[in-house]
């Protein structure tokens, strides 16, 4: 109960003060957010992951040699090549968002969705066209009866053909010459705000949490002192279909994939907590069951055993949503999930403690150090 009230007091704060009096503290040298900040600024909507890919091969360790598979994945091997085990590690890159659809005569913007969410949390929302030659700024206007339906009946719906992007420009043709074009993605402006305590918020925490993980695993990693193959894979279109890890599942065979992902808790005031609860901050979660996958309770047995003989905080349970590593069963290998709690999830608003993050790489290392 302490941690949902703390929880709602945290959320509040971030919202009524909008960063303007929340002085950021220092990011910690080395330290997890520091890593998941540099992330999560970076945009890479699905199928349009680039800049992420690029941002996480920097921050690779330099022993480490990168590939990259023609769906995009970046891949990271360590270990003897043919060890004891081969464990696959992966984390997707991408997000949710919007991608042009087309420029309208006006020079507005018809838009889709990438991935499942909330249309309505876009609404009356600054965004950035992330164009060939630059960001271009735009709103999403409010629905237009949205001042009559404060005071009358229900207001008109907010998705499809509804929602649509504003530059500012009046034409087409001044809209083109922005270098505004189909298919570019659009985001929020992305901002990490640090919230009170060890609490920060950001959209793509999801799954850039993830990507901060691994990427603190093989920075501790001794790739000589491995006795299996580990494999880090950063994936793409997770959520639009898990489509970086289905290409995946064809070309690699582990003996394990191991999906470190969001769980989407229930620890928050308004939610009960019969389902899904892991509370921020108490440490990473195993991921028992969720919408895609049942996980071998004897393999969930051995990552608690393990986490404990680490001293590392660890929590299991049941939620929603799927995860990269579902797709590999069907070939072989079981699906184990990894996660850190998190509340608001697919919102601009997704919250994480730095300190579930920090234990969760390294429950990642003590995976690939001790399976
Ligand atoms: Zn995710």
């Amino acid at each position: 109960m302490k941690g949902r009230r703390r929880c709602a007091v945290v959320v509040c704060a971030g919202l009524a003060l909008g960063g303007e009096t929340m002085a950021a503290r220092p990011a910690r040298e080395g330290g997890s957010f520091s890593i998941l900040e540099t992330l999560i600024n970076t945009p890479g909507v699905s199928t349009r992951e680039q800049a992420v890919r690029d941002r996480i091969r920097a921050l690779l360790p330099s022993w480490a040699k990168a590939d990259v598979d023609a769906k995009g994945n970046l891949l990271v091997a360590a270990g003897p090549e043919h060890g004891a085990r081969t464990l696959l590690f992966i984390a997707h890159m991408d997000e949710t968002g919007y991608l042009v659809k087309a420029i309208r005569d006006d020079g507005s913007l018809e838009v889709r969705p990438a991935g499942g969410f909330f249309e309505t949390l876009y609404e009356g929302q600054v965004v950035l066209v992330h164009a060939a030659k630059g960001d271009v700024g735009g709103v999403v206007p409010p629905r237009p009866n949205y001042f009559e339906a404060a005071a009358a009946e229900a207001p008109s719906a907010f998705a499809g053909d509804a929602v649509r992007v504003e530059l500012g420009v009046a034409s087409r043709q001044a809209a083109e010459a922005l270098g505004v074009a189909a298919g570019d993605p659009i985001t929020i402006p992305k901002v990490f705000q640090r919230l009170y305590g060890s609490f920060g918020s950001g959209r793509a925490v999801d799954d850039r949490a993830g990507c901060t993980a691994l990427l603190l695993a093989l920075r501790g990693l001794e790739p000589k002192t491995l006795r299996n193959r580990v494999m880090f894979a950063f994936s793409v279109e997770e959520e639009i279909g898990l489509n970086g890890a289905q290409a995946l599942a064809q070309s690699v065979h582990p003996d394990l994939a191991i999906a470190v992902d969001t769980f989407v808790s229930s620890d928050s005031p308004l939610e009960r907590d019969a389902f899904a609860h892991a509370v921020l901050g108490k440490g990473p979660v195993v991921r028992a069951i969720d919408s895609s996958n049942i996980t071998d309770p004897a393999i969930i047995d051995r990552v608690l055993s393990l986490a404990r003989q680490g001293g590392l905080p660890i929590q299991y349970g049941l939620t929603r949503g799927g995860n990269d590593g579902s797709v590999f069963p069907e070939f072989g290998a079981p699906d184990l999930a990894l996660s850190w709690p998190t509340v608001h999830s697919h919102s601009p608003v997704e919250v994480i403690h730095e300190r579930d993050l920090d234990n969760l790489g390294a429950l990642v290392r003590l995976i690939a150090e001790r399976w």
